[in-house]
Parts: C-alpha cells; structure tokens; sequence
C-alpha cells in the first residue's frame, strides 16, 4: 500500500456494526417520522425538481433560509451531506486536534485519518470536565478543539460559564474551539451567544437527532466568515444534494414539529432515567440528550441479553472510563416499555 501515506497503514474502520432488531435503540436517531404533511411537501418538491441539474455551489438558497432563521450571517454557516463531514473538514484544516476522553469518537478517527496531531484530556471523576486540564493543552501550540455540549457518549451538560473561560483561552491562544452541539435541542441549550461574541468558537449542529433526519444526511458550521471559508474548501464543490436541500428547505419552514418531538423525548428520557433507579444493577446515568449511558455488570452481556430480547443498544466499553457501559437512544414510550422490561427481566438471569 505504498500508493497512500504511510500514516494510513493499519487504521481502523468506524466502530459501527449493523444489527437487526425490532427495537433499535442504538443510534441516537428520532423514533418520529418526519410529519406526514411535511414528507408530501418533500415528495412534491422532489417531483418538481430537475434531476439532471446540479444543486448550488455552496448550498446558497439553504444557507440563507437557514441563515434568516438561525440569525447567523451566511458567510459564517457551511452546509454538508452529515456534520461527520464537517469534523472530517476541520480535523484535516487543524494543525492539531484536542478533544476529551472519552468522547464522540469521530473526532479521534478524523485526525487520524487526516494525519493530524491529536491530544484527548481525560474527563474527571463524573465525566465532570476537566477544565484546569483542557486549558494547559491550550496553552500549547493551537489548533481545533472538538467537544460535545452536551458531551457525547456521557450525556453530561458542562457549565456555560467554564465553556466560556475555555473559549476566552482560546482566543488567547488562537485556538479554534467546535462545540459539537448534535444534542443541544435536548437541554435546551444554545451557544451561539458565545459564538459571536468569540470569533474562535465554532459550533456544529446537525439535522439527524432532533430533527428527525438521520437518513437524509444534513449538519452545518456556524462560525466566523473566515474559519468558514477554510472548512468550505474541505467539501467538495456542489457537495449538498439537491434532494437534501429540498428536504431542508421544506423543514426550515415548518420547524415548528421539533419542538414537539424533542418535548416527547426529554419526557422520556425523564420517566426512563427514574425508572432505572430502581434497578438492582445497573445504574444510568443523567443525561441532557436523547439517550442514556447506562453502566453494567458486564456490557457484552447486557447487549446480547436485550438482544435476545430484540432490543438494539450500543456498546461503550472500548472507551476510557466506561467499563460496562451500554448506551440506550431514548425511544418511543413502547420501545422504552420494552427496555424497560427487558432491563429489569436480566437483573433476574444469575451472571456467569
Ligand atoms: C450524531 C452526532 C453527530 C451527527 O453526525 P451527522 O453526520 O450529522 O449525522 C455529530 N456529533 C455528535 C457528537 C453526534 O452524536
């Protein structure tokens, strides 16, 4: 394989298998189809669209109902086919990567694959942050610094008020500081405040979990024009879809349904937290997102044991500091049902 960089010799392949099961719970996807209304809305306007066409350069029209909406200047807003693509973008812009450990994974593998230099903090006891930590690492020479608020795998919400001391840091540093806020509809949070105080945050948003869009493919950038105007040479030129604009498009007029979805889910996420207090070995974690992290005996038995009651969760335990640990997406109330049931059915099963 001499053809490709040397540093791509033995990487691994995205920690993501496919399972069937008739309760998915392991992506952190919306258990709500998009409104029926809505999807008539997308399939009229897919009707009447020129498939031989290609879409906008940059997603032009997308970015301004969405720069309208948002209240985010256009110039500062990047489109593309998953917010996965914009990490892949930024990680390969970066002169280095921080992030924490554990963390959502696809910042590591990014760098990785973009040969960039990476550095992980480890999260204090709590999955508290780890701030004296994070602001040493930044005190080194800059680059991109990835983390999840809420964070992702932990479910945690870190306070605005240390975001802000890290933020002023980097700044001072010259770092560029991506608050990945995938889940942020979930706690009710909004960092764009900080965002335009402070040109050296970033924020990522995506349209697969609150919006209820796994499938169609859809995340953005709100940043400063020129960190923007680096992260759009990163995706490839016409690179959103027609299809997916016309999706976006269609949504970014009726917002309205997210609300409700997300008010469905936190509920819950609520009622599924505290039932899960009373059970007798695992234990779950808060949460400010659409899942659970819930710590086990032993992770691979909880997985098969849901399993076989056809209930798909994810595995955590390859990551640092979750031995044991599963993670649930919040689903609909007879999906949890379901969990629920099955949870408490395996307290019962003697462990090997
Ligand atoms: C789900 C998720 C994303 C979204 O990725 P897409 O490519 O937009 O689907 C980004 N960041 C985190 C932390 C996530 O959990």
């Amino acid at each position: 394989m001499k053809a490709f960089k040397p540093h791509l010799q033995g990487l691994p392949s995205y920690p993501y298998r496919k399972v069937e099961a008739p309760v998915k719970l392991d992506q952190n996807e919306s258990p709500y189809e998009l409104p029926a209304e809505l999807k008539t809305e997308v399939l009229r306007r897919l009707q009447a669209l020129a498939f031989n066409r290609y879409p906008d350069l940059h997603a032009e029209e997308v970015r301004a109902r969405l720069s309208a909406w948002l209240g985010w200047p256009a110039e500062g807003l990047v489109l593309s086919p998953g917010s996965n693509l914009l990490i892949q973008a930024l990680a390969q812009a970066a002169s280095r990567v921080l992030d924490t450990a554990p963390a959502f994974p696809h910042y590591a593998f990014s760098a990785r694959m973009a040969g960039t230099p990476y550095q992980a903090v480890r999260l204090k006891p709590g999955f508290a942050l780890p701030k004296e930590a994070l602001l040493e690492a930044l005190d080194g020479p800059p680059g991109v610094f990835f983390l999840p608020n809420p964070h992702a795998p932990t479910g945690q919400l870190f306070a605005e008020e240390d975001l802000e001391e890290l933020a002023e840091k980097a700044r001072a540093a010259g770092w560029i500081f991506v608050v990945d806020e995938a889940y942020h509809q979930f706690s009710g949070t909004d960092l764009a405040g900080l965002a335009r105080r402070n040109p050296q945050v970033a924020l990522l948003r995506t349209f697969s979990k609150a919006w209820g869009l796994g499938g169609v493919r859809a995340g953005y950038l709100m940043a400063a024009p020129e960190v923007a105007r680096v992260v759009q040479n990163f995706i490839p030129p016409f690179g959103l879809p027609a299809h997916t604009a016309a999706v976006l498009l269609t949504v970014l007029e009726a917002p309205g349904y997210v609300d409700e979805a997300v008010a469905r889910i936190v509920a819950e996420r609520n009622r599924l937290l505290e039932a899960l207090q009373r059970h007798p070995t695992w234990r779950a974690y808060p949460s400010w997102t659409n899942f659970l992290l819930v710590r086990t005996p032993e992770a691979a038995q909880a997985f098969q044991g849901l399993l076989q009651r056809g209930i798909l969760v994810r595995r955590q335990d390859q990551y640092p500091m979750l031995e044991g640990c599963i993670r649930v997406t919040v689903g609909t109330r007879e999906e949890n049902d379901r969990f629920l049931e099955a949870a408490f059915a395996l307290a019962e099963v003697p462990h090997a």
